[in-house]
């Protein structure tokens, strides 16, 4: 079965890491067909536009994209495969590999994955001047006068849907029954102090929970679950929040079982999905081929699962993790001397 992936390859350093990972799923021959859109500074160059509708037809008809970290101009792909496609579940697992550089003394069987609601939130955009909001007079719960009258400054809207929120809490259930885990789903919000938005969304979860009694259902306030997520990791299994918590403490899970570089991410809309490495274009070290591909790897994985190659996954998932034992091959963010190429070839030897 031929599947079509879009390959963008972002920006800075990320196009170091996604070159090698593209090479190794080639070499197995399972039938992929690589499109590559032009997006960002050359397709702006050429045509006008960063993101020219012939890249939007060979992303709508790709089976999924592949999409390396980017900054400016490839951003507008990033929006449309975001808020385009409505990918709303953001899923960004944290495993610690025996052999990865965690700052933990115990690291071992850290296994859980975040679901990030993806779209909404302090996301959607809508940003201001608080004197824009006189005309509402919005009298602020804790301050005690209208919000235009602390002083000059500026707002963000922060939106939560009870669909959205619906959608990504039955999402994040369904992936607690799926995977071979404890079978239980944490929220975290901070709904003691925004009761309206984030206790819309603990409401919901708690509402859909009860169609869910397989698994087990807990909640927690988001700063006392960023705290027990350092403190007793191995407590969780599945995890839903809304974007901004996500997005924070998923970086901060993937520091915990050793680098950003290790942070895989699928984005799962109803008929669309794509999958990303979780880190940022790592400008610092561009240029250099020492990028850890790992994030990218991982991220492909989830790709070839959701294309229907889960054997080939798990094939490469535990060929990594042989790398990450062996501890010859490693780049330098795990304590290796490793280039970036070198850790894929070493993989490649390991499959
Ligand atoms: P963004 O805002 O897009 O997330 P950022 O600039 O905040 O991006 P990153 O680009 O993720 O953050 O980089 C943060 C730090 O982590 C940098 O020092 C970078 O070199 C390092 N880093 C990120 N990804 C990797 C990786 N895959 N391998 C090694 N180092 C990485």
């Amino acid at each position: 079965m031929l599947k079509t992936v879009a390959v963008i390859p972002g920006d800075d350093a990320a196009p170091e890491a996604m070159r090698p990972v593209v090479a190794l799923l080639d070499s197995l021959n399972i039938g992929l067909h690589w499109q590559y859109p032009e997006v960002g500074e050359a397709a702006e160059a050429r045509t006008g536009s960063p993101f020219p509708a012939a890249a939007k037809r060979t992303i709508d008809a790709a089976d999924t994209t592949l999409f390396g970290s980017t900054s400016g101009k490839s951003g507008a792909a990033l929006h449309y495969l975001r808020w385009g496609k409505e990918t709303y579940a953001n899923v960004r697992p944290c495993r610690y590999l025996p052999g990865c550089a965690s700052p933990l003394r115990d690291p071992a069987g850290i296994d859980f994955v975040i679901v990030r609601e993806n779209l909404e939130d302090l996301y959607v955009g809508v940003e201001g001047e608080l004197q824009e909001l006189a005309p509402l007079n919005l009298a602020g719960r804790t301050i005690r006068k209208p919000v235009h009258a602390i002083g000059h400054g500026r707002y963000a809207v922060k939106a939560i849907t009870r669909e959205g929120s619906e959608r990504v809490v039955r999402f994040a259930f369904e992936l607690a029954q799926k995977r071979d885990g404890r079978r239980k789903l944490t929220c975290a919000t901070k709904h003691n102090m925004l009761r309206e938005t984030d206790g819309l969304f603990l409401d919901v979860a708690r509402a859909v929970a009860v169609e869910y009694p397989d698994v087990e259902f807990e909640s927690f306030i988001v700063d006392d679950f960023a705290c027990r997520m350092i403190r007793e990791p191995r407590q969780f299994d599945v995890v839903v929040m809304p974007n901004q918590y996500g997005d924070i403490l998923s970086d901060a899970a993937g520091g915990l079982v050793g680098s950003l570089g290790l942070a895989a991410s699928g984005c799962f809309g109803a008929d669309y999905a794509y999958f990303e490495p979780a880190h940022g274009t790592a400008p610092d070290i561009a240029g250099r081929n020492i990028i850890n591909p790992t994030a990218t790897i991982l991220s492909a994985t989830m790709m070839l699962e959701h294309l229907g190659f889960a054997t080939h996954a798990r094939n490469i998932e535990a060929a990594v993790a042989r790398v990450y034992a062996g501890g010859q091959t490693l780049t330098p963010d795990q304590g290796g001397s490793a280039s970036t190429t070198e850790f894929c070839d070493a993989v490649a030897r390991a499959l």
